[in-house]
C-alpha cells in the first residue's frame, strides 16, 4: 500500500501518493517542523487513517493535502500526486478549482463555520460557484435536493438557517458540500468531534455510503481508536511530525510494531480497544529543535545507543506494514 520510492506502476494506479511531505512553522525562534518527511499512498476506495497526540501533524497533513497551509506555516518540499498531478506544483487557481471538484475537505469544527445568515441552499450554490461550477438555475435545486438526501437529509433543509439544525444535521450539510463536485479524494478530520455517540457513528455511516457511491477516497485524521478501527482499511501513527507506523487496522490492533504504537494501542480501555487516546508517561520532543536520533526515545522503554544517535528510517519491515524504528 505505502512505499517511499516512487515506481511508474503506482503513479498509474494510486488515487493519491504523498512523498516526502515536510511542513514548517517559521517562527521568532527557529522552524517548526510540523510534519517532517511524511510519506504514503492512497489507492482508490482505500479508507486510511492518521491518529496520533495533539500536535503530532496530523492536522498539518490535512491542510497541506489540500493546500491551506498559512504563514507563518510553509511547504517546504515534498510532492502530492493527485493520479499524475504533483499538486504542490499548481498556481492557487488551479488549486481552488481543484479543491472540492477532485480532493476536498471536511476541516475540524466545519460545522461552526457555516454561515449564520444565509440558508443551506445558498451555503451549497456558493460553494458550487466558488469553483466554477455551471448548473443550469432549473437543475440546480434538484441538484441541491439530491446532495442533501445523499448525506441522509430531507430536501427541506435547504431552506433553513444553521440555527435551525442540530449539529449532526451542520455536519451532514458540511459533508454535503465537500462532495457537491464529487471529489476523487475526501479527506475528514476529526469529522464527529463535538457530536453525541450515536450521531458520530451516524455521520461516519453516511461518510461510509458517500465514499462507496462516489467511488471516493477518504483520509480520516482523528484520536478515537474505536472510530478507526470501525471505519478504516489502513492505520497510520504519526509522532512527532513523523508517521512512525502504517499497516492494515487489523495489523495495527492485532500486533502493533513500533512501540510508541505499542503504548497505544496496550493503553486502550476496554477488551474491543474502543475509546480515545490515553497519555503516554513523558512528553514529545520539541518540534523546534528536535533531539539527535529516534524522536520517540526519551519516552521509548527499549531505547538502546543506536536510537540516540540515528535516526531511523520508515522502512517496509513486512508486507504492506511500515514501520520506523531501529529494533526491526
Ligand atoms: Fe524505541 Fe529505538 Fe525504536 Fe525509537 S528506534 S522506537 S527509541 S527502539
Amino acid at each position: 500500500m505505502t512505499a517511499k520510492v516512487p515506481s511508474t506502476t503506482a503513479l498509474q494506479t494510486d488515487t493519491l501518493r504523498v512523498e516526502d511531505l515536510r511542513v514548517y512553522y517559521h517562527t521568532p525562534r527557529g522552524a517548526v517542523r510540523a510534519v517532517d518527511g511524511v510519506s504514503f499512498d492512497l489507492k482508490p476506495h482505500e479508507r486510511i487513517g492518521f491518529v496520533g497526540e495533539s500536535g503530532s501533524g496530523k492536522t498539518t497533513i490535512a491542510m497541506a493535502l489540500i493546500r491551506l497551509i498559512k504563514p507563518p506555516g510553509k511547504i517546504e518540499s515534498g510532492r502530492v500526486l493527485l493520479g499524475e498531478t504533483d499538486i504542490l506544483a499548481l498556481s492557487e487557481e488551479q488549486m481552488r478549482q481543484l479543491r472540492l471538484a477532485d480532493i476536498a475537505l471536511v476541516a475540524q469544527g466545519a460545522m461552526n463555520s457555516l454561515n449564520p445568515v444565509r440558508r443551506v441552499r445558498e451555503q451549497i450554490v456558493d460553494a458550487l460557484a466558488d469553483h466554477g461550477a455551471r448548473i443550469p438555475r432549473q437543475e440546480l435545486d434538484a441538484r441541491i435536493g439530491e446532495l442533501l438526501r445523499r448525506v441522509g437529509l430531507n430536501p427541506e433543509v435547504a431552506r433553513m438557517y444553521p440555527h435551525e439544525l442540530s449539529g449532526g444535521m451542520k455536519q451532514r450539510v458540511v459533508i454535503a458540500i465537500a462532495i457537491s463536485l464529487r471529489p476523487r479524494v475526501i479527506i475528514a478530520d476529526e469529522p464527529t468531534s463535538a457530536l453525541d455517540v450515536v450521531v458520530q457513528r451516524q455521520i461516519m455511516e453516511t461518510l461510509r455510503e458517500v465514499q462507496d457511491d462516489l467511488g471516493a477516497s477518504v483520509i480520516l485524521i482523528g484520536h478515537d481508536m474505536g472510530l478507526m478501527a470501525q471505519f478504516v482499511t489502513q492505520l497510520g501513527v504519526m509522532y512527532a511530525g513523523k508517521l512512525v507506523e502504517l499497516c492494515s487496522v487489523n495489523d495495527m490492533f492485532d500486533e502493533p510494531l513500533h512501540p510508541y504504537a505499542q503504548l497505544l494501542i496496550g493503553s486502550l480501555p476496554s477488551l474491543e480497544r474502543k475509546g480515545d487516546l490515553e497519555g503516554i508517561p513523558g512528553v514529545p520532543p520539541s518540534l523546534l529543535d528536535r533531539p539527535s536520533g529516534c524522536p520517540f526515545r526519551t519516552r521509548c522503554p527499549h531505547a538502546f545507543d543506536q536510537c540516540a544517535t540515528e535516526e531511523p528510517a520508515f522502512r517496509e519491515v513486512r508486507p504492506d506494514h511500515w514501520v520506523a524504528c531501529h529494533l526491526y
